[in-house]
């Protein structure tokens, strides 16, 4: 084995910045935080290309003497803490006492500070972990930190950054965070010589959501104030209405004694209370302040100092729960009694309507069928989200495999069978009986108009068509990650039909969008592109696409539980059996299941 070496100071520097600096926005990070625990109420951050070539922080706190700048920039180096008890009370954001020297250590930091007490301030220069000066200057009460050049001796991490513009946005997002957890800040934000945010100072919570989500956002907030005393509990905040759900987390904030965090069990808790009001994956709005004894959370998990873990979680959970629940529980009391009793009738009608059915189908089916059924009310179950279906055709074998077989033994699709087809008429406002020869046929119109959409916009993508429909134009604030969004995938937005141009500002309008969709909210499909934009992040594939062309052909699609008449059924059927694959919707699920009359014959035991 070769000889073990003790690391140098610079070594050990660089190795430990690694974890706390991996990207220029952790750097901002840290040294935000610095300027928070400095008591500062006014904080400048510049970046330029990304961060990567200049971040300066300036802050109005209360400054460093002279002498101590350079102890400040050792590893373990901390005003915050002195003993290892101290992490259970600490009530600043930082005190690990490595950012300074792990930033030191991959860039060329300039530091002035002045205190409230010295005359002059001071300058220190500090380069690769390698000290360059310490003098006197003159400038302003507070502190201002100049990293250039970051990563400038540590190329093999410069290669894994994203593009400047990701990593600039992902700071603005930063600061922007900052500064709806400190309303009481006045923040300001400049990219490469563009002033992104300012916010006032003044303590107003909702002025600050205004300045960075936009009108729309703070139109539809909920106050939360929640506090349990037994516990030393206290929620404050705001919560989005349930109409403006999101398609990801990223409008989930949430910040535990002033440190914007990421945890589960508080995810949990908030998408929890909102189950009952969104469908499937969608994500609230909230900027939300819990409190909480300092002993009871441990902030010391991560070097970053993004996640924290609770001792009792599951009361934090119930209490996050019950406020948001109430919340939201109180808005539906004061503005839908109404529309509730009706919603809650329905639902009634619908139970009782389901019950009944099971007992005609467990009947009819008898003995040799219980078993299929008991399976087909599994299928049920799993499928309720793709429009609650009914159980009796899916016990039949043509459920799991849409069988091509049976297509391929009674050639339904030929222009020739096709005039012979008879439609038989709805069933349930959703499925379209069709005799053929001896089958029957029950198409989902909703999967099958699904599927007719789906083709048309992928051949008109293929070739390059566009279609779009011009609606009364829509403005709307977008952040800036999701203006990135916009701008990258702004061919594709195109081509499928949405135009849309920049207003003026964060505002953006939209003029047109893809055909189909028009009448929808199409504020709302717009959004949940861009949303899904994000969640792709870089990588945009060639089944990204695909799954964007279906989504679109579902939303457009006609929904079960609609009357359709014979000739607009007729239609859609001609359409769907002109396609290559009528058989399944783009999600894979069955457009059309078959029954032969023999297996009818079967059921009624009229054959043995
Ligand atoms: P930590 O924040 O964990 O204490 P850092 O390495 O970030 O460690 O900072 C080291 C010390 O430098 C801090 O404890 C603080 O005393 C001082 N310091 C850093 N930034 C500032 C600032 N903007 N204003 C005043 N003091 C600062
Ligand atoms: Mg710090």
């Amino acid at each position: 084995m070769p000889a073990i070496n003790l690391l140098d100071k610079e070594t050990i520097n660089k190795i430990a910045a690694g974890e706390v600096v991996e990207r220029p926005g952790a750097v901002v990070k840290e040294l935000v935080e610095n300027a928070i625990d400095a008591n500062s109420s006014a904080i400048t951050v510049e970046i330029k290309d990304g961060g990567l070539s200049l971040i300066r922080i300036t802050d109005n706190g209360c400054g460093m003497e002279k002498e101590e700048i350079p102890k400040a920039f050792l590893r373990h180096s901390t005003s915050k803490i002195s003993s290892a008890e101290d992490i259970l009370t600490v009530g600043t954001l930082g005190f690990r006492g490595e950012a300074l020297s792990s930033v030191a250590a991959i860039a060329q930091v300039e530091l002035l500070s002045c205190t409230p007490r010295s005359i002059s301030g001071s300058r220190y220069v500090i380069e690769g972990g390698v000290e360059k000066s310490l003098g006197d200057a003159g400038c302003p009460r507070g502190t201002t930190f100049l990293v250039r050049n970051l990563f400038y001796n540590a190329p093999v991490r410069k290669k894994f950054l994203k593009s400047n513009m990701t990593e600039g946005t992902y700071i603005n997002g930063i600061i922007e965070k900052f500064a709806i957890s400190h309303p009481g800040i006045a923040f300001s934000f400049i990219m490469n010589n563009q002033r992104k945010l300012v916010t006032s100072g003044n303590g107003n919570q909702r002025d600050v959501i205004y300045q960075v989500y936009g009108r729309d956002i703070t139109a539809n907030l909920l106050k939360i104030e929640w506090e349990d005393k037994e516990n030393g509990l206290a929620l404050r905040g705001y919560t989005g209405n349930p109409s403006i759900v999101r398609g990801n987390r990223n409008y989930m904030n949430y910040f535990v004694n002033g440190r914007y965090i990421k945890n589960n069990v508080i995810n949990h808790a908030i998408e929890q209370a909102y189950a009952p009001y969104v469908m499937g994956r969608k994500y609230p709005f909230c900027v939300l302040e819990l409190l909480i004894d300092a002993k009871r959370v441990d902030v010391n998990v991560h070097p970053a100092k993004m996640e924290v873990r609770f001792d009792e979680s599951e009361i934090i959970h119930d209490f996050i729960y019950d406020a948001i629940n109430s919340a939201l529980k109180e808005k539906e009391l004061i503005r839908n009694v109404n529309l509730n009793t009706a919603k809650e009738e329905l639902k009634e009608k619908k139970e009782r309507e389901t019950e009944h059915k099971k007992e005609v189908v467990n009947r009819s089916f008898a003995e040799p069928f219980e078993e299929q059924y008991k399976k087909s009310i599994n299928v049920k179950e799993k499928k309720e989200e793709a429009g609650g279906s009914i159980p009796l055709m899916r016990e039949s074998h043509t459920y799991s495999e849409p069988s091509q077989m049976d297509f391929l033994d009674s050639p339904l699709l030929s222009p020739e069978a096709r005039k012979r087809h008879k439609i038989i008429g709805q069933l349930f406002e959703t499925y379209w009986i069709v005799e053929y020869e001896d089958k029957m046929f029950l198409i989902d119109q909703h999967a099958a108009h699904e599927k007719v959409i789906y083709e048309k916009k992928l051949k008109a993508y293929r070739e390059r068509e566009r279609f779009s429909q011009v609606i009364t134009p829509l403005i709307l604030t977008l952040g800036m990650q999701e203006q990135e969004a916009v701008l990258r995938h702004k061919d594709f937005l195109s081509q499928i039909g949405f135009e849309i141009e920049h207003f003026g500002g964060d505002e953006y309008v939209i003029r047109g969008v893809p055909a189909d969709l028009s009448g929808l909210n199409e504020k709302e499909v717009f959004l949940e592109f861009i949303d899904g934009f994000l969640d792709e992040g870089n990588k945009f594939e060639p089944e990204s696409i695909l799954a964007k062309l279906a989504s679109i052909s579902c939303k457009a699609a006609v929904k079960g539980n609609r009357k359709l008449s014979l000739i607009e059924a007729q239609e859609l059927i001609d359409s769907l059996m002109e396609l290559e694959n009528p058989y399944n919707c783009p999600h894979g699920r069955p457009t059309i299941i078959s029954m032969s009359k023999y297996e009818i014959e079967r059921k009624f035991k009229r054959i043995i």
